[in-house]
């Protein structure tokens, strides 16, 4: 029996909330706060005040904020589904009231945008000491893609060599230009330098530069694009068998011209501006603009397939895998009411803090998904909405 504090109340909280929902005997008390409370408001009325006890008004960017809550409630686990700006005075809230910390996304700073983990492994010696634990990055990628590696380093192969996490998204939501989440965070992901492992060096390339048309399972054929995601910073450091690493991402054309045009008129800046005297930060009065993600989920059509394709050697043997999952956007609205790349992030945020709770993932000090046992985790993918397959491929589907 246990009792979780979740912060956040967007797209992703939304499902994490209603699945803990559902697991009483492990979420026995649950407990939301956010900027906007009126959102938790909501969230509480849909799902039920006897299973979402009470709800807060929080600026999480604030550490001295996040543990008056915290005193409240006196949780067990924190779960951040706020932003990445957020994570460290959440962190630092938890070390202040000795509570577990759990999110999805690494650290940001608003004004620069680099993508590492530098400022939360920071926190590893100051978790371990009060015997803390801090697991990152358990959503999908990150998140599922780390487990998905560590379950083939563990069950598939000897030693693995080349990684490729590829994330298709082919579904139509039917709006001319909309982000699937928090739009500042994704656009900001999108628009930086692409980079990938090679030979023990980060090699950089040109924004969305490198192109190959991979076909994905259930869906076809789609144009994916080299990007750097935060989950090969951690895969490379735990396997460092890894020769290369790689991540892809599917654009459509027309989203690659909005983003273009966009970038193009300062749109996706985050330097701020003077407009009529005030100080406004162009992709903040974008995101402003934009549809809200959660939003798009009535009438979203299509899936998702994200899978991580691992070439490695068996016994003296060179082979890849494909591991993956489809999810289809019009189930996720008619279970959760969501669109599924929130209900990619929202179902592994509560696996996690299920095996954060039950003491089956537990350890004092700052992880990622990849250095526990997979196996729990994959079997409640399975269990939860998530559904896996593993495909042995004859060679690998990339360029050489
Ligand atoms: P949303 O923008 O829909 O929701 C973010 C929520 O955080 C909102 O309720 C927002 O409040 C709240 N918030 C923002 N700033 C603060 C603050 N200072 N204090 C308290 N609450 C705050 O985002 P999503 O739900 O789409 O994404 C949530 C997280 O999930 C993000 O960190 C994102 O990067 C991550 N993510 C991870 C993925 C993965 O696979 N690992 C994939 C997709 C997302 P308000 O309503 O006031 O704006």
């Amino acid at each position: 029996m246990s009792r979780v504090l979740i912060i956040g109340a967007g797209g992703v909280a939304a499902v994490t909330i209603k699945k803990c929902a559902r697991l009483p005997e492990l979420f026995d008390e649950i407990y939301l706060a956010s900027r906007t409370v009126s959102k938790c408001e909501a969230l509480q009325k849909e799902v039920g005040i006897d299973r979402v006890k009470g709800v807060f008004a929080v600026d999480a960017d604030h550490a001295s904020e996040v543990v008056a809550v915290i005193n409240q409630v006196k949780p067990d686990l924190v779960i951040n589904l706020a932003l990445p700006y957020q994570d460290l005075a959440i962190m630092d809230a938890c070390l202040e009231t000795g509570v577990d910390y759990l999110d999805t996304a690494n650290y940001e700073p608003k004004d620069v945008a680099k993508f590492e983990y530098s400022w939360q492994w920071a926190y590893q010696e100051k978790f371990q000491k009060a015997g803390l634990m801090a697991l990152l990055g358990s959503g999908f990628d990150p998140g599922v893609t780390n487990v998905y590696t560590a379950y083939a380093a563990k069950h598939y192969f000897d030693e693995i060599h080349y990684l490729d996490i590829v994330d298709c998204n082919g579904g139509d939501h039917g709006q001319a230009f909309a982000t699937n989440f928090n739009p500042e965070i994704n656009i900001r992901e999108i628009t930086q330098r692409g980079r990938f492992y090679e030979n023990g060096e980060w090699k950089e390339t040109d924004p969305l530069s490198v192109r190959e048309d991979l076909d994905y399972q259930n869906i076809g054929v789609r144009a994916s694009y080299l990007m750097f995601h935060e989950e090969l910073e951690s895969i490379v450091k735990h396997f460092p068998t890894l020769k290369r690493a790689r991540f892809w991402m599917t654009f459509g054309d027309a989203y690659l011209t909005h983003l273009k045009v966009l970038e193009g008129i300062g749109m996706t800046s985050i330097e701020p501006i003077n407009f009529q005297g005030q100080q406004i930060v162009p992709l903040e009065f974008l995101k402003a603009v934009l549809p809200d993600p959660g939003s798009l989920a009535e009438g979203y059509t299509g899936q998702t397939c994200i899978g991580t394709y691992i070439t490695g050697l068996k016994d003296g043997q060179e082979k890849t895998i494909f591991i993956y999952n489809n999810c289809e956007h019009a189930k996720c609205h008619e279970e959760v009411g969501a669109q599924a790349v929130s209900y990619t992030t929202g179902v592994p945020a509560m696996i996690g803090a299920s095996l954060m709770l039950n003491g089956t993932w537990k350890k004092p000090g700052v992880w990622n998904m990849e250095q526990f046992d997979p196996d729990p985790f994959m079997d409640m993918l399975n269990i939860h909405g998530l559904p896996w397959h593993v495909i042995e491929c004859d060679s690998s589907p990339f360029k050489k």
